[in-house]
């Protein structure tokens, strides 16, 4: 019965990934609205963790929660010209309050413009600064290009971070910090591994100085970015005009960075990077459920076994654990939790009753018999041992997608075959390069996603489009 429901192999990931969100009833697709979903408790409790990881992390880096509106009045939007011209084909705007005609105000693309404007009046002297606010919401944006669940959509969950400071110095060390919590938590919580590219001159954030993001690779050899950190510069602050006094009384502008954590995005990317030919695989640490009992019952040892799993239970009070007692046959119950993912299923039946002990498995396939008095012990041991194997297998799989390629046909030809990120020679990510990347685009459909931030990859060859000498290393891949 349940085998029949979900039975798709990951290598057809497209196909593997549309049945997963469905099947272990994480999303609904069928909302009438195009390009919005719906998120039902099982994921809504995995975004909820998510979000408590990475607030606490914001917060511990001196970050303060505040809540802006939805709407942003078209003023605000005009201010800073470059960052306007990026997002005004996207913006949805509202214009009417019943049939009466309003002001128009845009719904929240991105929160700069909303932010900015009120930071010139909150920000009058040094002892303001730094000034690091946070909030967690939702964006929207009329995405033209096809959506996909939890990807691409026209309404999408994320944290954005709005950082002012006194010195230009300051503000970078920011952007590291930003990627050093994205590291923390997306590799170390999540085991989902990335590389943190500086983006080319043409692909920046509209109204950044310079943008930063990590990317990861999915199963199908296509790169998601995640989280981005940009490095605004002054350029807000003077169109915002948000100045402060100095220690010597001079008035001056001081320096921004954003930071925006897209919670759909990691999702999507949590599932995809960890799941398996069973579906769903996740972390003991983030799983609504960490824990299911499964009462192998016999007719004459029904009311002993039944005991036995409430005692277990009791024994777990500090994990989230539930008990399988409906009617379908074991198999079928070990086979809907592990599609759900479910980290650790403990099975009991009367041999085990008898012995005081349990058999306890991972969602990894680990199986061990383990004394009851042992069992809390053993259980943050596969805990720990599960996770660590988790992040081994993706940062395995991370790896073994990245390549070299000497040529343009080469590049062509891994592209096609294998996909991932490909590592070229390239002319320049400077405005000049935009041609040569242009080429790439329209032979390849891969994207230069930039450098890698904090290794100096020196290049001595020549750009594999133009010819020029190169000064760089650059990674191409085709996105999401
Ligand atoms: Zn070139």
């Amino acid at each position: 019965m349940v085998e029949e429901i979900f039975n798709i192999n990951k290598k057809n990931f497209s196909e593997w990934y549309n049945e997963i969100l469905k099947v272990s009833d994480l999303v609904d697709l069928r909302y009438n609205v195009k390009g919005f979903l719906v998120y039902k408790p099982h994921a809504m409790q995995l975004i909820k963790k998510i979000y408590q990881i990475w607030e606490e992390e914001l917060e511990k880096a001196g970050h303060k929660p505040v809540l802006f509106p939805l709407v942003i009045p078209p003023e605000n939007f005009e201010l800073e010209k470059e960052h306007v011209e990026g997002f005004k084909p996207e913006v949805f705007w509202i214009t009417k309050a019943g049939d009466k005609k309003i002001e128009k105000l845009a719904l929240r693309p991105t929160s700069e413009t909303a932010f900015y404007q009120l930071y010139s009046t909150w920000i009058r002297s040094y002892s303001d600064l730094p000034l690091k606010c946070y909030q967690s919401c939702s964006v929207y944006r009329y995405e033209t290009k096809a959506t996909k669940p939890l990807i691409r959509g026209r309404e999408f969950l994320w944290i954005e971070a709005h950082d002012v400071f006194e010195t230009e110095k300051q503000a970078l060390e920011q952007v590291k910090q930003d990627m050093e919590i994205t590291r923390k938590v997306l590799l170390e919580k999540l085991g989902v591994p990335f590389i943190f590219f500086k983006r080319p001159e043409w692909d920046k954030f509209k109204g950044a100085v310079s943008t930063y993001t990590a990317d990861t690779i999915m199963p199908d050899g296509r790169i998601l970015q995640l989280p981005s950190t940009h490095y605004l510069g002054q350029k807000f602050a003077k169109a915002f005009n948000i100045k402060f006094a100095d220690k010597d009384e001079e008035e001056k502008y001081p320096y921004q960075t954003c930071y925006g954590p897209g919670i759909s995005r990691i999702l999507s990317a949590l599932i995809s990077v960890h799941g398996d030919n069973k579906g769903l695989v996740l972390q003991f640490d983030i799983s609504p459920v960490q824990i299911i009992i499964i009462p192998i019952i016999f007719d004459e040892s029904k009311t002993e076994i039944l005991e036995a799993v409430k005692k277990i239970k009791n024994m777990l009070k500090e994990y989230r654990v539930e008990i399988d007692n409906t009617e379908k046959r074991p198999g079928e119950k070990f086979y809907y939790w592990e599609m759900k993912g479910v980290p650790v299923r403990i099975e009991i039946g009367p041999k085990d009753v008898k012995n005081n002990q349990v058999v306890l498995v991972n969602r990894l396939g680990q199986k061990k018999t383990v004394k009851q008095e042992d069992l809390v012990k053993e259980i943050q041991k596969m805990s720990v041992d599960m996770y660590e194997e988790l992040r081994t297998r993706a940062e395995k799989y991370f790896n073994s997608m990245i390549n070299d390629a000497d040529s343009f046909s080469e590049l062509e030809k891994i592209l096609k075959d294998k996909g991932g990120l490909v590592r070229v020679n390239f002319c320049s990510v400077e405005k000049e390069g935009e041609k040569c990347a242009g080429i790439i685009k329209e032979k390849t459909g891969g994207e230069v996603r930039g450098t890698k931030f904090s290794e100096s990859e020196k290049s001595n060859g020549k750009c594999i489009i133009c010819g020029k000498k190169s000064n760089c290393v650059v990674y191409v891949g085709r996105a999401y």
